[in-house]
């Protein structure tokens, strides 16, 4: 292991964790397929043993997101909804959860259909200020799971308010932070306790792995955490590790791509007729914006808008569009848009989903990073052809 972090993160993601090959001097970490490790002496055990406990490859690419994060431990899981349910496994039968009613749908099926199975029960609030959560919080309350910005609507919450409140009883704060990354916000050092990834979406950014991550910020939870790992057996293979290890090598060129064609996409759709609102935490009018400025060091490539319906012959839309795939997940480096009524957030009921705020008229985008004018041709281009 080189240990070559750096305060600089473009150095820190290319360098950290990775392993060296002393025997043929390979400058990147190698795949370690191998299940098991051999003991060279009865009694006396190797770094790894059995590759579910731990994994070269995996071990390199944590040591990595660690290092970006600033945490006391970090886990490569098997997807993102995988680092949610296991967060959820720290807590026990009879604890609480507050979490904010506009949430990633996974999430919101998995805190909905499984806590209760498990004898725990959640309060959904419509936003997560220290007020709403004084209001909501039990004796129980163990746990307060933020999404920010949150997914669609971009609403953001103040990691620092919020961990505030909870430290004052014994109450553990999660943040998934998929959307922005380490790159753009590092919620440990606002006094989150867990930060969640999908490293499916920005962190592998190529559209090529399903994987997740939890990043902790004490050695009591990164012990709590290992164990659950090994105990459930949901550690990320070496192949996906790999990948992602070798996505994030990029991660901060890609995301400061990401954030242009954000920008210059939300800056467009606001000149368009069709569209009512546009929802990008850079816009200084975002009821976030301020909030984002304290807490992120950059917006990102995350962004919705609500058209008028009757404007919008929304198949048309669709089908004229080149570079934008019509698809569910985000973070990867070609455009993507989808309808989340329909689509990222069908598992929420649907009165859920009107109070949450999202309705058939909203539309979400993931900027790749295309060339930005190519992205908004075509965005013209589809809102020529849908005008009725
Ligand atoms: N968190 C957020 C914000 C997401 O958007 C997603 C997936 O879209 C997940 C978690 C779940 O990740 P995965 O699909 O890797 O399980």
């Amino acid at each position: 292991m080189t240990g070559a972090e750096s305060s600089f993160p473009e150095t820190t993601a290319v360098h950290a964790g990775v392993y060296q090959d002393r025997q043929y001097h390979s400058v990147t970490t190698p795949i370690y397929p191998s299940t098991t490790f051999y003991f060279d002496v009865l009694g006396e055990s190797p770094p790894f043993d059995y590759s579910r406990s731990g994994n070269p490859t995996r071990q390199a690419l944590q040591e990595n997101l660690n290092a970006l994060e600033g945490g006391a431990g970090a886990f490569a899981v098997c997807s993102g909804v995988t680092a949610i349910h296991t967060v959820l496994m720290l807590l026990k039968a009879g604890d609480h959860v507050i979490c904010g009613r506009e949430l990633y749908g996974g999430t919101h099926r998995l805190l909905t259909h499984m806590l209760p199975a498990w004898g725990m029960t959640v309060s959904f609030i419509d936003s997560l200020q220290p007020e709403t959560i004084e209001a909501a919080l039990r004796p129980q309350t163990r746990l307060i799971w933020i999404e920010t910005p949150t997914n669609p609507l971009l609403n953001l919450v103040d990691i620092e308010a919020v961990a505030a409140v909870a430290h004052r009883s014994d109450i553990l704060v999660a943040v998934d932070n998929t959307f922005l990354t380490p790159i753009f916000q590092r919620p440990l050092d606002f006094g989150a306790d867990l930060v969640v990834y999908s490293t499916t979406k920005y962190l592998n950014g190529h559209s090529d792995v399903v994987g997740g991550a939890i990043v902790v910020r004490t050695a009591d939870l990164r012990q709590r955490v290992d164990f659950l790992i090994n105990a459930i057996g949901v550690g990320s293979a070496p192949f996906e590790a790999w990948l992602v290890l070798r996505g994030i090598k990029t991660l901060p060129q890609r995301m400061r791509a990401h954030e242009q064609n954000g920008a210059r996409l939300a800056a467009y759709l606001e000149q368009q007729p069709a569209v009512r609102r546009v929802f990008y935490p850079g816009l200084p009018h975002h009821p976030g914006h301020a909030i984002a400025k304290k807490q992120q060091s950059g917006f990102g490539g995350m962004l919705s808008f609500e058209v008028d319906l009757q404007c919008l012959d929304m198949r048309r839309f669709f089908q004229s569009l080149r570079y934008f795939h019509l698809s569910v997940s985000l973070g990867g480096i070609e455009s993507l848009i989808e309808q989340p009524w329909s689509m990222s957030h069908l598992a929420m009921p649907e009165n859920e989903r009107h109070i949450a705020g999202i309705t058939e008229a909203l539309f979400r985008i993931s900027a790749g990073i295309e060339a930005p004018e190519d992205l908004t041709t075509d965005l013209e281009r589809a809102f020529k052809a849908a005008a009725r």
